[in-house]
């Protein structure tokens, strides 16, 4: 029987979500690798004990995790009835719908018929009553935004999730969601963008938005799935997210294009006295839209050397300029 670790709250930092009455902890577990029905479940379980232990509450999901698709909502909900439910209200388990997730023409986007049975399903497969935040996994370039913000909307006065949010939405789409949200009264609180020093984007077009409508971002794929850290230093791994076939993002190819970039990076962490992977998730966070970075874990170990990152969070200007100066050659 899992007895969660006592003094869990001790070193996590909380970050309030927009001007919400949520706080989320500044690492969140994502579910995207290594929670699906190919994988080991009692590494899953452990890697999520382990997160929890650490004090960490926000756990995404999405409803084609695994693979399987579904196969992570599966397995996080067979956690939640074996030993996680009397910890339930700590937690925020989010899920999300907009990628293809079953056959015709239902099974993805963002129409009101694919949003609020995927939401449906996701229950089911979580065995849970509501998730804490429901998100648009992307922007439906053929649906109205009114329609997918009003399902979204649905699903909070159905008592299916608090809170809304948005994923992968430029800032003009932000823009235009966040005013139909208003409208509604709907609790739309955050947005979950990709964000790593190898990938700025959202630092010109959503940042600032974000900044404007007083939201917050959680965000992906902070360690450029594993790129940003000592993993591929000294060649690439057999159980790495780069050799496996299961893992079609993240390719041989990339590793050794950015190598040179992170030997250099990595010498900078050193310099801080840090790992790579701490750096690079203290950087994300040094943006104040950004409560919390969302990180992928194979194993426990890795989220206990993630959560240092929370020691260093200063840069100097001097640390910044090296940085930049690093990612821009
Ligand atoms: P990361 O960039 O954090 O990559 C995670 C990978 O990095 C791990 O699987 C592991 O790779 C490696 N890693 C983690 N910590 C360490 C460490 N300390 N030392 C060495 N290697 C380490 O994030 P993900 O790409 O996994 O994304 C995180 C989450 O974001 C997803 O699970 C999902 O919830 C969400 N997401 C959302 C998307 C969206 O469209 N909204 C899209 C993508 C992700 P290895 O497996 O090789 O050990």
């Amino acid at each position: 029987m899992y007895n969660a670790n006592k003094n869990r709250y001790e070193d996590m930092i909380y970050n309030r979500v927009g001007k919400s009455g949520l706080k989320i902890s500044a690492l969140g577990l994502g579910f995207w690798h290594n929670f699906g029905s190919v994988d080991p479940y009692e590494n899953q379980k452990a890697i999520v004990h382990q997160a929890f232990d650490l004090g960490i509450t926000y756990f995404d999901l999405a409803n084609n995790y695994g693979p399987i698709p579904g196969s992570a909502e599966e397995s996080f909900g067979r956690m939640m009835s074996q030993d996680m439910k009397p910890y339930r209200d700590e937690m925020v388990i989010t899920s999300k719908a907009g990628y293809d997730m079953w056959d015709g023409p239902y099974g993805s986007w963002g129409s009101r018929k694919s949003i609020i049975a995927s939401a449906d399903q996701s229950l089911t497969r979580l065995g849970l009553d509501y998730v804490d935040i429901f998100y648009s996994h992307r922007p439906d370039p053929e649906t109205p935004a009114e329609e997918t913000a009003l399902a979204l909307d649905q699903l909070v006065r159905e008592g299916k999730t608090l809170y809304v949010g948005i994923s992968n939405y430029n800032g003009a789409q932000t823009t235009e969601i966040a005013k139909i949200f208003k409208k509604l009264g709907t609790p739309f609180i955050i947005h979950q963008p990709r964000y790593s020093m190898f990938d700025r984007h959202i630092e010109r077009d959503l940042l600032p938005v974000l900044k404007q409508e007083a939201k917050s971002a959680v965000v992906y794929s902070p360690l450029a799935q594993g790129l940003l850290t000592d993993r591929y230093l000294n060649g690439i791994p057999a159980d790495s997210r780069a050799a496996k076939s299961s893992s079609p993002f993240l390719k041989v190819g990339q590793v050794e294009k950015t190598l040179d970039t992170v030997k250099q990076l990595n010498k900078v962490a050193i310099h801080r006295g840090q790992t790579l992977a701490e750096l690079a998730l203290a950087w994300d966070l040094r943006q104040p839209e950004i409560a919390s970075v969302l990180v992928g874990a194979s194993r426990p170990e890795q989220l206990i050397d993630n959560i240092k990152a929370l020691k260093t969070l200063n840069f100097s200007d001097a640390d910044e300029k090296a940085i930049d100066a690093i990612l821009i050659a």
